[in-house]
């Protein structure tokens, strides 16, 4: 089976009726980069840059040693875009093991953008960083747990603030193109204002998930509830992606159901066309597509959002 995958890296993912799908892969460290392009990635969808900020006891890596990371993806990409999401740390994701966040509800306190925020200097560090290697590939910004508008603007002014910098210090940039994740329901349900500011979106479902049913990704004794075909959770990826497309934005899933084969003819019926996951999961995602027809799963996946158990028409 693995060989019989392993063939398939070479193949474009089309769909039977000619649909074209990009497989993106989700990475933690720049030396992931080499797995993604062994899979066949067209790119990097989300480059979750809080592992290297993590376990350093409070030291955050220099802009230096940041700028060196962002360009080490580039250089592994060979070329490919990279989409590099900006730190996210708190919650299930502690900067530091030895000191546990001992904040009252750490899912729902200061972390991510909100902690970026917090300390807008701070921010500005991993911003110039990020704007710097976009000198040398195609980076796309992503920004995490953005809820309100207040927050997206406070975020794309630093990103200002942060060019402004460079360019007092005389230091070339390149550019960026600018990209929200939904991974708060309230963001999904005012999708058109971020759409209002952003060039893209990515949907993270793990947290969308967490979110919109309450139950902690991270607890043991809630898991059986942790539900990604709750209708809720359905209707809020489908409207993001639907209304993505018809403003003719790019959207994407970076979440862990991106890299379920089981919902992989579910998120194409809902009009998905570009997919970020683990390495790994590349190959055995895009059998998937070859063997689809949209034709044919766009109507199903309209039935299956009215489902009262969903679940129940995937065989699941
Ligand atoms: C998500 O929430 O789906 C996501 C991709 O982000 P993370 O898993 O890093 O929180
Ligand atoms: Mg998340």
């Amino acid at each position: 089976e693995r060989e019989r995958l392993a063939r398939l890296r070479h193949t474009p993912s089309i769909t039977l009726d000619g649909q074209k799908v990009e497989l993106l892969a989700n990475i933690e460290q720049p030396a992931d980069a080499a797995s993604a392009v062994r899979a066949g990635a067209v790119g990097v969808g989300l480059f979750r840059t809080e592992f290297l900020f993590m376990g350093r006891h409070g030291n955050l890596p220099a802009e230096e040693e940041q700028y060196q990371a962002y360009r080490d993806a580039l250089e592994g990409m060979q070329g490919l875009p990279v989409t590099i999401r900006t730190i996210d740390v708190g919650a299930d994701k502690p900067l530091d093991k030895a000191h546990k966040d001992d904040h009252l509800n750490p899912a729902l306190g200061l972390r991510a953008i909100r902690w970026s925020l917090a300390d807008p200097a701070m921010f500005r560090v991993q911003l110039r960083a990020l704007l710097r290697a976009a000198a040398h590939g195609k980076i796309n910004l992503l920004f995490p747990m953005l809820a309100h508008v207040g927050e997206i603007r406070q975020t794309l002014a630093q990103v200002e603030l942060a060019k402004a910098e460079l360019d007092a210090r005389g230091q070339a940039y390149g550019p960026v193109r600018l990209g929200a994740m939904v991974e708060v329901p309230a963001a999904a349900l005012i999708v058109r204002t971020f759409l209002r500011y952003f060039d893209f979106l990515s949907i993270g479902t793990n947290d969308l998930i967490q979110y919109t049913l309450a139950i902690d990704r991270a607890d043991e004794s809630v898991s059986h509830l942790y539900d990604p075909l709750h209708p809720a959770v359905l209707r809020l990826v489908a409207e993001v992606i639907a209304e993505c497309q018809a403003q003719g934005k790019s959207v994407s899933v970076c979440g862990e159901t991106a890299g379920d084969v089981g919902m992989t003819r579910l998120l194409l019926g809902l009009g998905l066309r570009s997919f970020s996951m683990h390495p790994a999961q590349i190959l055995a995602v895009k059998q998937e597509i070859l063997r689809a027809d949209t034709r044919k799963l766009t109507p199903w996946a309209q039935q299956v959002l009215e489902a009262e158990e969903p679940a129940l028409l995937l065989g699941h």
